[in-house]
Protein backbone atom coordinates (compact mmCIF):
# COMPACT_ATOMS: atom_id res chain seq x y z
CA UNK A 1 0.00 0.00 0.00
CA UNK A 2 1.39 3.37 -1.33
CA UNK A 3 1.68 6.45 1.04
CA UNK A 4 -1.54 8.15 0.92
CA UNK A 5 0.23 11.44 1.15
CA UNK A 6 1.71 10.77 -2.30
CA UNK A 7 -0.47 8.57 -3.75
CA UNK A 8 -3.26 10.83 -3.99
CA UNK A 9 -2.03 14.10 -5.29
CA UNK A 10 -0.55 12.43 -7.76
CA UNK A 11 -3.54 10.54 -8.80
CA UNK A 12 -5.19 13.75 -8.86
CA UNK A 13 -3.13 15.18 -10.68
CA UNK A 14 -3.78 12.87 -13.51
CA UNK A 15 -7.37 13.38 -13.80
CA UNK A 16 -6.87 16.62 -14.09
CA UNK A 17 -4.40 16.25 -16.93
CA UNK A 18 -7.00 13.53 -18.63
CA UNK A 19 -9.37 16.74 -18.45
CA UNK A 20 -7.18 19.09 -19.80
CA UNK A 21 -6.43 17.01 -22.58
CA UNK A 22 -10.27 16.04 -23.27
CA UNK A 23 -11.16 19.18 -23.28
CA UNK A 24 -8.62 20.81 -25.20
CA UNK A 25 -9.60 21.81 -28.46
CA UNK A 26 -8.81 18.90 -31.75
CA UNK A 27 -7.55 21.33 -34.29
CA UNK A 28 -7.57 20.78 -37.67
CA UNK A 29 -4.91 22.40 -40.45
CA UNK A 30 -7.47 24.17 -43.10
CA UNK A 31 -4.92 25.77 -45.96
CA UNK A 32 -7.82 27.92 -47.59
CA UNK A 33 -6.32 28.26 -51.63
CA UNK A 34 -7.86 30.91 -53.38
CA UNK A 35 -8.28 29.84 -57.66
CA UNK A 36 -6.77 32.80 -58.77
CA UNK A 37 -8.76 31.99 -62.15
CA UNK A 38 -11.97 31.82 -60.35
CA UNK A 39 -14.37 34.92 -61.36
CA UNK A 40 -15.91 35.43 -58.51
CA UNK A 41 -18.62 37.84 -57.79
CA UNK A 42 -17.93 40.62 -55.20
CA UNK A 43 -21.24 39.28 -53.62
CA UNK A 44 -20.27 36.01 -53.51
CA UNK A 45 -16.64 36.60 -51.89
CA UNK A 46 -18.78 38.98 -49.42
CA UNK A 47 -21.10 36.36 -48.41
CA UNK A 48 -18.54 33.39 -48.11
CA UNK A 49 -16.12 35.31 -45.98
CA UNK A 50 -18.67 37.05 -43.94
CA UNK A 51 -21.35 34.74 -43.32
CA UNK A 52 -20.61 31.09 -44.38
CA UNK A 53 -17.16 30.66 -43.26
CA UNK A 54 -17.68 32.42 -40.09
CA UNK A 55 -20.79 30.06 -39.51
CA UNK A 56 -18.76 26.43 -40.27
CA UNK A 57 -16.01 27.83 -37.68
CA UNK A 58 -18.33 28.78 -35.05
CA UNK A 59 -20.06 25.23 -35.71
CA UNK A 60 -16.89 23.47 -35.12
CA UNK A 61 -15.61 25.35 -32.55
CA UNK A 62 -18.78 24.87 -30.56
CA UNK A 63 -17.72 21.09 -30.59
CA UNK A 64 -14.68 21.39 -29.62
CA UNK A 65 -12.77 21.17 -33.25
CA UNK A 66 -10.70 24.23 -34.11
CA UNK A 67 -10.35 24.76 -37.49
CA UNK A 68 -6.40 25.96 -37.75
CA UNK A 69 -6.56 27.93 -40.66
CA UNK A 70 -3.55 29.24 -43.32
CA UNK A 71 -4.21 30.58 -46.57
CA UNK A 72 -2.93 30.71 -49.93
CA UNK A 73 -3.55 31.18 -53.95
CA UNK A 74 -3.38 28.51 -56.35
CA UNK A 75 -5.10 27.25 -59.52
CA UNK A 76 -7.67 24.96 -61.28
CA UNK A 77 -6.17 23.77 -64.50
CA UNK A 78 -7.31 21.22 -66.81
CA UNK A 79 -5.31 19.05 -68.55
CA UNK A 80 -6.01 17.67 -72.44
CA UNK A 81 -7.81 15.19 -71.11
CA UNK A 82 -9.87 17.21 -69.12
CA UNK A 83 -9.01 16.51 -66.01
CA UNK A 84 -8.16 18.90 -63.50
CA UNK A 85 -5.05 20.13 -62.43
CA UNK A 86 -4.12 22.05 -58.50
CA UNK A 87 -1.61 24.21 -58.17
CA UNK A 88 -0.97 25.77 -54.72
CA UNK A 89 -1.59 22.29 -52.56
CA UNK A 90 -0.11 21.43 -49.60
CA UNK A 91 0.49 17.54 -48.08
CA UNK A 92 -0.41 17.21 -44.63
CA UNK A 93 -3.36 19.47 -44.52
CA UNK A 94 -6.98 19.69 -45.55
CA UNK A 95 -6.95 22.43 -48.60
CA UNK A 96 -9.96 23.87 -49.07
CA UNK A 97 -9.95 25.28 -52.76
CA UNK A 98 -12.29 28.27 -53.07
CA UNK A 99 -13.92 28.85 -56.96
CA UNK A 100 -16.24 29.68 -59.09
CA UNK A 101 -17.80 26.50 -60.14
CA UNK A 102 -17.14 22.90 -59.86
CA UNK A 103 -14.64 21.23 -62.81
CA UNK A 104 -16.92 19.31 -64.76
CA UNK A 105 -15.06 15.89 -63.92
CA UNK A 106 -16.66 15.85 -61.09
CA UNK A 107 -19.65 17.84 -61.16
CA UNK A 108 -20.73 16.40 -64.44
CA UNK A 109 -23.38 19.51 -65.07
CA UNK A 110 -25.22 19.45 -61.85
CA UNK A 111 -24.20 22.80 -60.26
CA UNK A 112 -22.56 21.46 -57.55
CA UNK A 113 -21.58 23.81 -54.26
CA UNK A 114 -18.87 21.85 -53.26
CA UNK A 115 -16.92 17.75 -53.72
CA UNK A 116 -14.55 16.62 -51.41
CA UNK A 117 -11.76 14.33 -53.17
CA UNK A 118 -8.23 12.84 -52.66
CA UNK A 119 -6.17 14.35 -55.81
CA UNK A 120 -2.89 12.98 -56.02
CA UNK A 121 -2.64 11.92 -52.23
CA UNK A 122 -3.79 15.65 -51.37
CA UNK A 123 -6.79 16.42 -49.22
CA UNK A 124 -9.27 18.51 -51.22
CA UNK A 125 -12.39 20.29 -50.57
CA UNK A 126 -13.41 22.35 -53.63
CA UNK A 127 -16.47 25.30 -53.03
CA UNK A 128 -17.90 27.09 -55.73
CA UNK A 129 -18.57 30.19 -54.15
CA UNK A 130 -21.30 31.48 -56.32
CA UNK A 131 -23.53 28.03 -55.26
CA UNK A 132 -22.08 28.11 -51.40
CA UNK A 133 -24.75 28.71 -48.44
CA UNK A 134 -25.24 29.16 -45.27
CA UNK A 135 -27.42 26.89 -42.68
CA UNK A 136 -30.69 27.01 -44.06
CA UNK A 137 -33.12 23.70 -43.54
CA UNK A 138 -32.23 21.33 -41.24
CA UNK A 139 -31.10 17.65 -42.06
CA UNK A 140 -31.40 18.56 -45.63
CA UNK A 141 -29.41 22.10 -46.63
CA UNK A 142 -26.97 22.62 -44.38
CA UNK A 143 -23.62 25.05 -44.58
CA UNK A 144 -21.74 23.62 -48.14
CA UNK A 145 -18.12 24.42 -46.12
CA UNK A 146 -19.09 22.50 -42.83
CA UNK A 147 -20.83 19.56 -45.55
CA UNK A 148 -17.81 19.08 -47.53
CA UNK A 149 -15.22 19.35 -44.41
CA UNK A 150 -17.24 17.01 -43.06
CA UNK A 151 -16.61 14.35 -45.99
CA UNK A 152 -13.27 14.51 -44.97
CA UNK A 153 -13.52 14.06 -41.48
CA UNK A 154 -16.25 11.39 -41.65
CA UNK A 155 -13.73 9.17 -44.16
CA UNK A 156 -16.06 9.45 -47.36
CA UNK A 157 -12.69 11.25 -48.59
CA UNK A 158 -10.97 7.79 -48.51
CA UNK A 159 -14.02 5.90 -50.70
CA UNK A 160 -13.24 7.05 -54.44
CA UNK A 161 -14.91 9.62 -56.73
CA UNK A 162 -17.34 11.90 -54.88
CA UNK A 163 -19.91 10.25 -57.25
CA UNK A 164 -19.72 7.47 -55.05
CA UNK A 165 -21.05 8.95 -52.12
CA UNK A 166 -23.59 11.40 -53.42
CA UNK A 167 -27.10 10.50 -53.10
CA UNK A 168 -26.61 7.81 -50.66
CA UNK A 169 -26.46 6.83 -47.07
CA UNK A 170 -23.16 8.85 -46.78
CA UNK A 171 -25.28 11.98 -48.32
CA UNK A 172 -27.87 11.62 -45.60
CA UNK A 173 -25.04 11.32 -42.86
CA UNK A 174 -23.17 14.23 -43.64
CA UNK A 175 -26.15 16.33 -43.70
CA UNK A 176 -26.95 15.19 -40.11
CA UNK A 177 -24.26 15.70 -38.55
CA UNK A 178 -24.08 19.07 -39.87
CA UNK A 179 -27.34 20.00 -38.26
CA UNK A 180 -26.00 18.50 -35.28
CA UNK A 181 -23.00 20.68 -35.42
CA UNK A 182 -25.26 23.41 -36.13
CA UNK A 183 -28.59 23.01 -33.38
CA UNK A 184 -27.07 20.68 -31.06
CA UNK A 185 -23.35 20.91 -31.23
CA UNK A 186 -22.12 19.73 -28.01
CA UNK A 187 -24.03 16.72 -28.85
CA UNK A 188 -22.30 16.20 -31.85
CA UNK A 189 -19.45 13.75 -30.68
CA UNK A 190 -17.58 14.30 -33.45
CA UNK A 191 -14.00 14.55 -31.75
CA UNK A 192 -13.18 10.50 -32.16
CA UNK A 193 -13.58 10.95 -35.92
CA UNK A 194 -11.88 13.87 -35.90
CA UNK A 195 -8.92 12.16 -34.20
CA UNK A 196 -9.27 9.19 -36.65
CA UNK A 197 -8.93 11.55 -39.47
CA UNK A 198 -6.23 13.51 -38.42
CA UNK A 199 -4.16 10.47 -38.08
CA UNK A 200 -4.95 9.56 -41.46
CA UNK A 201 -4.14 13.23 -42.27
CA UNK A 202 -0.83 12.79 -41.12
CA UNK A 203 0.23 9.56 -42.41
ZN1 LIG B 1 -22.06 15.84 -50.00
Amino acid sequence: MGDPSTTVPRLVGVSFADAAISAAPLAIPVRRVMDTHARCSRAHLRRFWLKIWPETFRDFGRAGIRLDTTDASGQIRRTAADRPVFTGLERGVLNLVLTDHIPMFWDRGRASAGVTTLWEGYHVCMIAMQYAHTNQVPWISTNTCTHELLHAILGDIFIGHPSWYQGGERELRTDWVATRLWLFPRAADLRGSARAYLARLKS
